[in-house]
This record gives structure tokens, sequence and C-alpha cells, in this order.
């Protein structure tokens, strides 16, 4: 048996145990090619399968219609922050964000360099600690599109509804919490997530955007940076990130045989109740720094009574082989973060060992 720890890692983070061992089985020898798919042609059959099955699988979890594109880009979500503004935006057009953390930030950003940025809404003021009111969020109607950050890794916070764009398109940075629960995603004119969270290895970024708004997409900037280049030739332009993608099959069929997305939602649903259960338990020790409605259940953020306490406890958990709880370094405190292939077992030893420690300190 391999020996494994509770790996609670912001991200690159945690994959399934039996994704690993089946990379691990396939490696050297992909289906009987006599070589591993890192060392396959991107245009080779086996490829062209994993390729096909990806995209299908995308589709099917997400309930997306035939309309969307599915992509598989590199230079990570961040590249989204400028790509998406890049390819649809012209000379005064206006684009709206809301501002909940730091992601959210940094793709506001980049969307400044190519046009008019409106802040719909922002929780900037009070730390980042809720996602504001739907009724607070407002944009123009003219906007090209509005964009969000369904869950926000780094403060703790995750939208529960969706906002309600009417006939501005929906865009959202779902790096952190994509396939984690039950969502409308055809809600989402696009959406992108980095796939290091929740999907596969760092490395690839998913794309997923309807057609309506490609062919919105401009087709004079340089060529790789086109999502219509991406999209016309199936992720296939130039050499893909072939590796990840196939990880990224992996998860996907991982997710399917554990109950799809509705499997997801139940099982980090009752993760992230076995932690919030500790804070709402010890309110004064486990100090929660967001408001209760917009707690996230992928990253949970918390403050003990000291820094001298929370170095202890990271410290004492990691040698009790729950690793990576160190809150970001821009906020401090401690993070615990249940990406999809955290076990549920995982969750429920950290809780107990949380009651435990605030016992003895
Ligand atoms: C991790 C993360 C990013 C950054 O992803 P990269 O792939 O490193 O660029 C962007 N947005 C959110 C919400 C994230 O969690």
């Amino acid at each position: 048996m391999a020996n494994r720890v509770f790996n609670f890692n912001p991200g690159p983070s945690t994959l399934p145990l039996e994704v690993l061992e089946k990379v691990q089985g396939e490696l050297v020898d992909y289906r009987g090619t006599g070589m591993s798919i890192m060392e396959s042609s991107h245009r080779s059959k086996e490829f062209d399968e994993i390729n096909e099955t990806t995209m299908a699988l995308v589709r099917e979890l997400f309930g997306l219609s035939a309309d969307y594109h599915v992509l598989f880009l590199t230079g990570g979500a961040s590249s989204q922050f400028f790509m998406l503004p890049m390819n649809l935006l012209n000379e005064g057009d206006t684009v709206a964000y809301v501002d909940t953390g730091t992601w959210s930030s940094k793709a506001i950003k980049e969307a400044k360099l190519f046009g008019n940025v409106h802040l719909a809404g922002s929780s900037k003021e009070q730390e980042y600690k809720f996602i504001p009111k739907m009724s607070d969020i407002q944009f123009p109607t003219n906007a090209r599109y509005l964009h969000i950050t369904t869950n926000n890794t780094i403060k703790g916070t995750q939208y529960h509804k969706i906002p309600d764009t009417g006939k501005v398109p929906l865009v959202a940075d779902m790096s952190s919490d994509i396939a984690s629960r039950t969502f409308e995603y055809s809600k989402f004119t696009m959406f992108y997530a980095g796939a290091q969270k929740n999907l596969g290895p760092s490395g690839v970024t998913l794309v997923c955007m309807r057609d309506e708004m490609l062919q919105q997409c401009k087709d004079t900037i340089p060529t790789m940076l086109m999502y219509k280049t991406h999209a016309e030739k199936k992720s296939l332009y130039n050499t893909p990130p072939a590796f990840g993608i196939y990880i990224i099959k992996l998860v996907l069929e991982w997710i399917k045989g554990n109950g799809g997305l509705e499997g997801m939602d139940k099982l980090n649903s009752a993760k992230k109740n076995h932690i919030y259960g500790m804070i709402d338990k010890y309110p004064d020790y486990f100090r929660g720094t967001v408001e209760k409605d917009s707690r996230s259940w992928m990253n949970i953020t918390l403050r003990l009574p000291s820094e001298d306490l929370e170095k202890k406890f990271i410290a004492e958990a990691k040698e009790a082989g729950f690793v990576g709880l160190k809150g970001h370094r821009s906020v401090g405190g401690v993070r615990v973060s249940l990406y999809n292939a955290l076990p549920l077992a995982g969750a429920e030893k950290l809780a107990g060992f949380m009651e435990e420690f605030k016992k003895k300190n």
C-alpha cells in the first residue's frame, strides 16, 4: 500500500488514488503501443481517442449542449484573465466584473488593458468576507459580459446562487470549484478552470464557450491567443498538454463512477460539514473568517486564537498526516482545502484532530 497522507494542498492538490494507480499501470506501455502516452504523437489514434472522450465527458458531466466548444489550453487560468477580454473587446466596449478577492482582482487588472471595466459588485472594503448579494450586483445592459469567480480559493468564499444576468453573457473563473457540485453550467456562456484543483495536473486549462460567443471573437490577434484557432482544431492546432488531458479524462471517469456531480455534491457537503461543524462548535477558538452564507465548500479559512497556536496546529497536523493546511501567505491562518479527491475520512479525521487539539491547547 502506498503511504499516502491526507493532502489538503490548495493547488496543485490531491488526485484520486485510483487515477494515479491507473496512470502508473499505463505509464510505460499505453494499451499495447509499447510507449507512454507522453511519448505518443498528439496526432495518434490513441491520443485522438483521449481528446474526444475527454471533451465528451466534459459535455456529459456538465450537461452542456452541442453548441459549447470544449478547449484544453495552456498558460493557466491566469492567461484567461487576458485572453477573454483580448478576444472579445473592441474599442469603447465595457465589461462587468464582480470583485470577490485576489483572483477576481487579477482578472480585473487584465481586462482594463482591453476596455472599460465596470465594477458590478465588490466585498473589498469588508476584506472579501462575503459574496455580494445578488441584488447588489449591478451592471450596464450593454456590457459584453459579467465575470464572476465562483469560488474564492484564498479568501474562502463561494457563490451559492448564480446571478441572473438577463441578456448579458455570464462568464466565470471556476478554477477551484469546477465539478464539485451540481450547478447549472449552461447558465454560463463561458467558463474556465485551471486543472490543478479539481480536474488533474497543472499545465492544462479547461475552457468551455458557447459558439455564439466564439463567433464574436477576434481574428486580428496572434494565432495562438485566438479562441477560434483552438476551437477549430479541437485544441490540436499545436502540441496540446497531452499528458494532462489524459489525466483529466481519468479524473472525469472517476467522477462519473462516483455518482457524477451529484455524487461530488453529496461527498463535498459531508466533508465541509465536518470542518464547519468544529468552527460552529468552538467559534471562539476556530474562528471562521467569512460570513456563513458565503462559506466555501472547497477552501475553509480560519484563524486560531494566536499565530503561535496556528503554527503549532499546522505542524502537529502535519505530523499526524494532514498536509497542506497553511493559509495563503497573503492572509495567514489555516486553510482546509477539500477538493473532490480528498476522501471523506480525511475531513472526518481532521475534525477529530481539531477537537483534540483544542482540548490540549
Ligand atoms: C488557482 C486559481 C487561479 C490561478 O490558476 P493558474 O492556473 O495558476 O493560473 C485562478 N483563479 C482561481 C479561482 C484559482 O483558484
